[in-house]
């Protein structure tokens, strides 16, 4: 039998959950899984759009992460403040009423999964002007506002270029554009969406792209990109735009710009980029035993642009890592790699989506096929989500 390990996963969202229970899965009991989070709930993210448009409650799309207790994994609800990737040492918060208690774990194995951390401070006036509907909070607020929104101007804005699900901000766009005609506000109420990148899904090429705006388009959402906003006037209710341009609003919606975690920088596991290098086959650190997955990576592809952040590569290289630490530990099973594969639906509104598959690794630029919008991939995600609420935590 072989010697008793500890394998932490640093992050219970997409990629911690399963890594966590991939693991559980492979690795006998006498091994110890640990896996730590700050929030008592697992939220499934691709949900929150539903949120927005009130045909989904946080209820319906969170579950308490401590069910995984039940599958034999030991859940800790704190706060990690401080990562030694050299011992593997992590120094973790547990916060109560009774006040805060600090502890130590050292693993054999840690699995950084701690995704992007969200910085709407980074823009003055964006927070107190606007929604963010990346957060439960902030979708739950912008439900509220389009509940009593009687018409207007409504600016759907993408605070900086990358972010987590480049479809998100343009499905947000397409579905309250839906719930506004539903709601028959649409002939007092224009709806822009101001995009600080280029064009839609930069990275999946220009044919995907140009498919994804005329969608955007073709719903009467005005689409105007390359616009860097540097600041909101609060009291005007403006967006103020790099070169000087402003667009007023009623009501503002927006991605916030993303960052990697205070405690992955101060660890020194981040790079340059902001975010951590990792093999893009086996998503190892540069440590010894420290593996780095999801929206807290920074994979360059051919092309020039990082893998995009997204819960269908976190899902894949937690796969990975959790296949090869397995093999590791037991020498049991065959070696694993991410291949660079994935895909996505783009929900349009009214039962229907398109959805964009294929290889972000096909070199020199990823080859990705945009589906024709109909009800199958709007179903696709009903039954998706149903089952990740189900089974995967
Ligand atoms: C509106 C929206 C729609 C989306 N739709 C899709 C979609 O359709 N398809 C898709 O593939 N992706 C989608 N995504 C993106 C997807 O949710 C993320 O890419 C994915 O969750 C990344 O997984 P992760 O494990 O890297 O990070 P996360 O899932 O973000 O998990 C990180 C976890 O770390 C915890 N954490 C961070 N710092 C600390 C700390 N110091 N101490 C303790 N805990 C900490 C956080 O609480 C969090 O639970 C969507 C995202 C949003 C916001």
């Amino acid at each position: 039998m072989s010697e008793a390990k500890t394998v932490m996963i640093l992050g219970g969202g997409v990629g911690g959950v399963v890594a966590a229970t991939t693991l559980r899965k492979q690795l006998p009991t006498q091994h110890r899984i640990v896996l730590v989070d700050r929030e008592p709930d697992h939220l499934f993210a691709p949900s929150l759009l539903w949120l927005i448009t009130g045909q989904r409650t946080a209820r319906q799309i969170s579950r308490p992460l401590d069910r995984l207790a039940n599958k034999g994994i030991e859940v800790v609800c704190g706060d990690i403040d401080r990562i030694d990737p050299n011992t593997r040492q992590v120094s973790i918060i547990e916060r109560s009423s009774t006040g805060d208690t600090s502890r130590s774990i050292e693993a054999d194995y840690l699995v950084v999964s701690l995704g992007a951390e969200l910085a709407p401070d980074a823009i003055p006036g964006l927070a107190e002007a606007g929604h963010s509907f990346y957060t439960l909070a902030g979708a739950e607020s912008l439900r509220e506002a389009l509940r009593t929104f009687d018409g207007g101007r409504i600016v759907v804005l993408t605070a900086a270029p990358a972010y987590k699900c480049p479809a998100a901000p343009y499905e947000a766009a397409m579905l309250i554009n839906k719930l506004i005609r539903k709601r028959k506000l649409d002939d007092r109420t224009q709806i822009d969406l101001y995009a600080a990148e280029p064009g839609p899904l930069g990275v999946a090429g220009p044919d995907v792209s140009a498919g994804v705006r005329s969608m955007v388009e073709a719903a009467g959402v005005g689409y105007h990109p390359e616009h860097q906003v540097v600041s909101v006037d609060t009291t005007q209710r403006r967006v103020v735009f790099a070169d000087g341009a402003t667009a007023e609003f009623d009501l503002l919606a927006y991605v916030p710009p993303h960052q990697t975690p205070r405690v992955v920088r101060e660890a020194g596991l981040a790079d340059d980029s902001g975010w951590i290098p990792a093999d893009r086959d086996t998503l190892h650190t540069r440590y010894p035993g420290v593996y780095a997955i999801g929206d807290v990576t920074g994979i360059p592809l051919k092309m020039g642009k990082p893998l995009p952040m997204a819960g269908v590569f976190a899902e894949g290289q937690a796969k990975v890592v959790a296949r090869n630490i397995a093999l590791e530990v037991t020498g049991k099973g065959d070696p694993a790699w991410f291949d660079g594969h994935g895909g996505c639906f783009i929900e349009t509104g009214n039962g229907k989506a398109g959805f964009g598959r294929g290889n972000f690794y096909a070199e020199p630029t990823p080859q990705i096929k945009l589906y024709k919008v109909g009800r199958r991939w709007h179903l696709g995600k009903v039954l998706f989500e149903k089952d990740w609420l189900r089974r995967k935590i």
